[in-house]
């Protein structure tokens, strides 16, 4: 009834959607693990995973038992009460990053809002060093540190005493740190992923987390795309060996139910009393009880799986033509190409397979962590046949 046969319909429902995002022409009804369903009936090899989002598969057995458990118990209170899957959902973060305690919000732009918020009173100081091209969401506060350009045109004023540090460039590092002291945190993603996939190396984190210590500032890591086993360990700074002081979570922590989540060691979070900072729908219980399943589902043997096919499609993704570089860890790549990527993510779309972009050349895949060996073959398979044909149109 509502198919894409009745253009007219669409072009007028479509009307009343604010322009934010440039939309394909999909409209998606319906998911099962690694795919998902048009509403023509047509299925799609999901590489993207809402972006990074859907950590186990579209409609996980575990994950919608459990928010469907909980929908039928409790929705809402306020965070007047305590509530069961906050506590539990806590208690299981706690325990896998070692002695943090949890603030609940509803994306990975909250946050970041409430990472700055914590830096600033637990120091005194006002000051963020982030990284050129890192992108921490598009709240004020968050966009401030993004160190993406394009995205503030038109947003102005920025948060002040922001400065900006190359990826991998310590040197840069010190310099952005240098004017006026006064730093509340040095504020970075382990893995750059609106960024083009740029992992960050173990020196330049090492000496970002040395230089945070000397000068009495925090380091936040905003694991809101690579947290959550998607580089292979729960968190992408255990892989790094770091143990930051500020950690943000969100997209994959829910399997896509929308929470996000701050965790603060215990110096910091000694400077929070009651009354500093909230969200009304902050620990929501179905996505937190949802959380929690995730969380559990998370375990070694899945975190083998995650390198094991990150593996498989790097391998295969760096012997494609076109393919310059494959960057990135665990399931969370990105393939530079010797063009621009924007074509190829229509293609592969029209021949079955839903892949995304990260900047104007990379080829960027987030898949559910559940992807197997054969679909991570059928993705590449398709992706390969896209490259190759457009190579003979050129
Ligand atoms: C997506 C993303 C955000 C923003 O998350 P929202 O839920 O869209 O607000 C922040 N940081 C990183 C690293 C992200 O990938």
């Amino acid at each position: 009834m509502t198919g894409r046969a009745d253009v007219a319909g669409l072009g007028a429902r479509r009307e009343h959607v604010l322009a934010t995002y440039a939309r394909a022409d999909v409209t998606l009804v319906e998911g099962e693990g690694c795919r998902v369903r048009d509403d023509e009936g047509r299925w799609y090899l999901d590489l993207g995973g809402g972006i990074a989002v859907v950590s186990l598969g579209h409609r996980h057995p575990a994950v919608t038992a459990a928010a469907h458990a909980q929908l039928d118990r409790l929705w809402h209170v306020s965070n007047l009460y305590w509530t069961e899957p906050m506590l539990a959902l806590a208690e299981r973060l706690s325990a896998r990053v070692g002695g943090v305690q949890a603030f609940f919000c509803n994306s990975g732009a909250e946050a970041n809002e409430a990472a700055i918020k914590v830096a600033r009173k637990a120091t005194g100081r006002p000051r963020i060093v982030a990284l050129e091209g890192g992108f921490h969401g598009r709240t004020l506060g968050a966009l401030s540190a993004t160190g993406q350009p394009s995205k503030w045109e038109g947003f102005g004023p920025l948060l002040p005493g922001v400065s900006f540090a190359r990826p991998n460039d310590v040197e840069s590092l010190e310099a952005a740190i240098a004017p006026g002291g006064e730093l509340a945190a040095i504020m970075l993603e382990p893995i750059l992923g609106e960024g083009g996939v740029v992992p960050l190396d173990r020196p330049f984190v090492a000496a970002a987390a040395e230089i945070a210590r000397e000068v009495g500032a925090l380091l936040c890591v905003d694991e809101v795309q690579a947290g959550i086993g998607r580089t292979g360990t729960f968190l992408a700074s255990e892989g790094l060996g770091l143990q930051p002081d500020l950690i943000t979570l969100a997209k994959g922590l829910a399997n896509g139910l929308p929470i996000g989540a701050l965790l603060v060691r215990p110096g910091p979070a000694a400077a929070i009393a009651p009354g500093d900072h909230g969200s009304t729908f902050g620990g929501n219980p179905v996505a937190a009880a949802a959380a929690c399943a995730v969380v559990d589902a998370i375990d070694d043997a899945l975190l083998a799986h995650v390198v094991e096919i990150g593996e498989r499609l790097t391998a295969g993704l760096a012997s494609l033509p076109g393919v310059l570089e494959v960057r990135g860890r665990g399931l969370l790549l990105g393939a530079r190409l010797d063009r621009p990527v924007a074509p190829l993510v229509d293609a592969c779309r029209e021949r079955g397979v839903l892949v995304l972009s990260a900047g104007p050349d990379v080829l960027r895949l987030t898949p559910p962590l559940v992807l197997s060996a054969a679909e991570a073959d059928e993705g590449l398979t398709v992706i390969a046949d896209v490259l190759a044909t457009a190579a003979d149109a050129a």
